[in-house]
């Protein structure tokens, strides 16, 4: 009889936010899959954890991830766990799920510590509906893609972010959904320097501007305002803006022109049609 997967969630910055079921399963697995094993080996040595550990990240994903099904076929027992937070969730453990899922394997998991509900829960911002966007692309050309196809998304939208690439999302971001876009940057969450800044997009490009943020970060972003009945279409918009700029008329003054006449916010509109123009 196979064996059973489980997913364990580990802390993503307070060690004692591991819970008391995910010591017992670490402890009692037969081996865990762990995405960096020197990670994992601080975490079991600070809960006198001894356990055998495989590799499963995301490089090693097809090879390790048969090794595993291999091994939970034979009948015993794994621990998922990634460096932090939720595996699977933008982490390595989404292929290895779906691979024992096909093969009837049981897959169990515990709940736990996760950024993106960490941070959507302390946002302020809506949290009935909301949409996770993970990490956006480097390419240039996805980035834009996934950011339009944004553009105007009602719930509440979550990203990931390396802080070096902090200030160029919260500019794409601005250049989208306009710079009055009100936003939770949710920054070291459970650690000790904790921080959570609920502002605008124009405010937030602001403050990092000419200081390099620090520190993991989670963006919660309102999502857009819902489009009253008679409400100007955005796309009609674009196209007289496109009209005019083909008349002649600088950027600014074709959006303005456009806006005025139409009843729409001049900085969104001109955002939008700059993201157009760039597209
Ligand atoms: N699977 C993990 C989870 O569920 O929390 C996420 C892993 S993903 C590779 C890492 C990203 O999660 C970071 O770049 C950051 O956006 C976010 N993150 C992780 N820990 C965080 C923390 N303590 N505070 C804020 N963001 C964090």
């Amino acid at each position: 009889m196979p064996g059973t997967l489980y997913l364990v969630p580990t802390p993503i910055g307070n060690l004692s936010d591991l819970s008391p079921r995910a010591v017992e399963t670490l402890s009692q697995a037969d081996f865990i899959a762990a995405e960096d094993t020197r990670v994992t080996l601080k975490l079991l040595n600070h809960f006198s954890i001894k356990k055998s550990m495989v590799a499963y990240y995301r490089h090693n994903t097809e090879a390790g991830g048969q090794a595993i099904l291999k091994r939970l076929l034979d009948g015993e027992t794994c621990a998922l766990v990634s460096d932090a937070g939720t595996p699977a969730v933008s982490d390595p453990g989404e292929e290895l799920v779906k691979l024992c899922v096909e093969h009837g394997v049981d897959v169990i998991a515990l709940p736990g510590p996760c950024a993106l509900t960490t941070a959507l829960s302390v946002s302020g911002l809506p949290t009935g509906r909301f949409t996770f966007e993970g990490f956006l692309a480097m390419n240039k050309k996805n980035r834009r893609d996934h950011l339009n196809s944004l553009q105007h998304e009602p719930r509440t939208m979550i990203f990931y972010e390396a802080p070096h690439k902090l200030l160029t999302t919260l500019q794409d971001l601005a250049a989208v959904f306009g710079p009055d876009r009100r936003l939770a940057l949710c920054r070291e969450l459970t650690k000790l320097h904790e921080e959570v800044i609920r502002t605008t997009l124009a405010q937030a490009v602001e403050r990092y501007r000419d200081q390099p943020p620090k520190g993991e970060f989670v963006l919660v972003v309102e999502g857009a305002q819902p489009v009253a009945e008679n409400a100007p279409d955005p796309g009609d918009a674009l196209a007289q803006v496109s009209a005019l700029r083909q008349e002649g008329l600088s950027l600014k003054d074709a959006t303005r022109q456009v806006a005025d006449a139409l009843g729409l916010k001049r900085n969104l509109l001109y955002s939008m049609a700059l993201e157009a123009e760039k597209a």
